[in-house]
C-alpha cells in the first residue's frame, strides 16, 4: 500500500488502464451489523438521552443504517436522520409523548456543505461556535463519535471479508488500480484491511478524514482514466451516487446476498468491465436489483 495522506489521493497516478474504488463496511467486510448493533446503537442512546425510547431508537437506527436507502451514509448524517427525522414519527415515541432532543447546531453543521463530517471537522466547528450552547451541543456529538470509535476498536475485531471478496480483489488488483473509498475513520479502516491481509491488493486506503466518497473519487480519477474504465464497488446508494457523479460505473454488493454478489463479480462482472461490456444494460440491471432491495419507508409507517 502506498502513502496515506490527502496528498497521496490528489497525487494518485494511474499504473493501470482501469480504476476500481472499493467501499469497505458492508461491501468487503461483514461489519455493518456488528458496528450498528453493538457499537453505534447503545452509545447513540446513551449520549443523546434516548433511554426512555431505546427500543424505538434501535429500530430507527437499524432501518436507517442497515435496511433502507440511506444504508452506509456518514455517521453524522445518519444520526440526523434518526434523531431529527425518523424517531419523532415512531409509534413508541408518540405513545410515550417523548420529546426527541432538538440539536439545531449539530444538524446545521451536518447540513453545511462546507463541513468535513469527521471528528476533526467537528473540532473545527466547536472552535468556531458562536455561543456556549452551540459549543456544548457540538462537544457532545464529538464525545459520542469518539466513544463509538473506541468501542469499535474494542468490539469489531477479526470480522472476516465476505466469501469471494479476497479472490475478487486479488484478480482485480492485477488488472486495475484499486483504492478503498470509505466513510469509516482512517485508523479503524487501515486496521481492518491490515488485519485481514487484504491491504496489499490496494494502492490507497481513504477514510472519512479526507471528505466524502464523491470527493475521493473525483480526486483519484478526474482526468486520469478513460470513460467506462472506472468502477466503484459498494453496498449503499451513497456509493452509487458518488460513482455516477464522477462518471464512474457501479457494481452493487447486495444486502444479505453479499456472497452471491462477490461470486458474480469474480466470475462475470469484472470480466465484463475489463472487456468494455459493462456500461449500459448490464449495469442498469444490477442497479435496479440493488435499488429494489433497499427500503424506502420504515415498516412502522
Ligand atoms: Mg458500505
Amino acid at each position: 500500500m502506498a502513502g496515506d495522506s490527502a496528498n497521496a489521493l490528489s497525487g494518485f497516478k494511474p499504473q493501470k488502464d482501469f480504476f476500481i474504488g472499493i467501499d469497505s463496511d458492508g461491501s468487503v467486510f461483514d461489519t455493518m451489523s456488528i458496528k450498528q448493533r453493538e457499537c453505534f446503537i447503545p452509545w447513540t442512546i446513551a449520549y443523546f438521552g434516548l433511554q426512555p425510547v431505546a427500543q424505538a431508537a434501535r429500530e430507527c437506527k437499524e432501518f436507517s443504517d442497515i435496511s433502507s436507502k440511506t444504508r452506509g451514509i456518514n455517521r453524522h448524517k445518519a444520526t440526523k436522520r434518526v434523531i431529527g427525522e425518523l424517531l419523532p414519527g415512531h409509534p413508541l415515541v408518540k405513545a410515550r409523548g417523548f420529546q426527541v432532543p432538538r440539536l439545531p447546531h449539530y444538524f446545521a453543521w451536518v447540513d453545511d456543505p462546507e463541513s468535513t463530517l469527521s471528528n476533526d471537522g467537528l473540532k473545527q466547528a466547536i472552535a468556531g461556535a458562536a455561543d456556549a450552547g452551540a459549543k456544548a451541543e457540538l462537544k457532545n456529538a464529538l464525545a459520542w463519535s469518539e466513544k463509538v470509535n473506541q468501542v469499535v476498536e474494542q468490539i469489531v475485531r477479526a470480522v472476516p471479508a465476505f466469501p469471494y471478496a479476497r479472490e475478487s480483489l486479488e484478480k482485480a488488483a492485477a488488472l486495475a488500480d484499486l483504492i478503498v473509498v470509505s466513510q469509516t475513520p482512517d485508523e479503524a479502516l487501515r486496521r481492518e484491511w491490515r488485519e485481514s491481509g487484504l491491504a496489499d491488493n490496494v494502492r490507497l486506503i481513504v477514510g472519512q478524514e479526507m471528505g466524502s466518497k464523491s470527493a475521493h473519487l473525483a480526486a483519484a480519477t478526474q482526468g486520469k482514466y478513460q470513460q467506462d474504465r472506472m468502477l466503484m464497488v459498494g453496498d449503499s446508494l451513497d456509493d452509487l451516487q458518488a460513482a455516477h457523479a464522477n462518471g464512474v460505473l457501479f457494481y452493487p454488493i447486495l444486502a444479505e446476498k453479499e456472497t452471491e454478489s462477490w461470486q458474480r463479480f469474480l466470475e462475470e462482472a469484472l470480466d465484463k468491465f475489463i472487456a468494455g461490456n459493462y456500461a449500459g444494460d448490464y449495469e442498469s440491471g444490477l442497479i435496479s436489483e440493488f435499488d429494489a432491495l433497499l427500503l424506502e419507508k420504515p415498516p412502522w409507517v
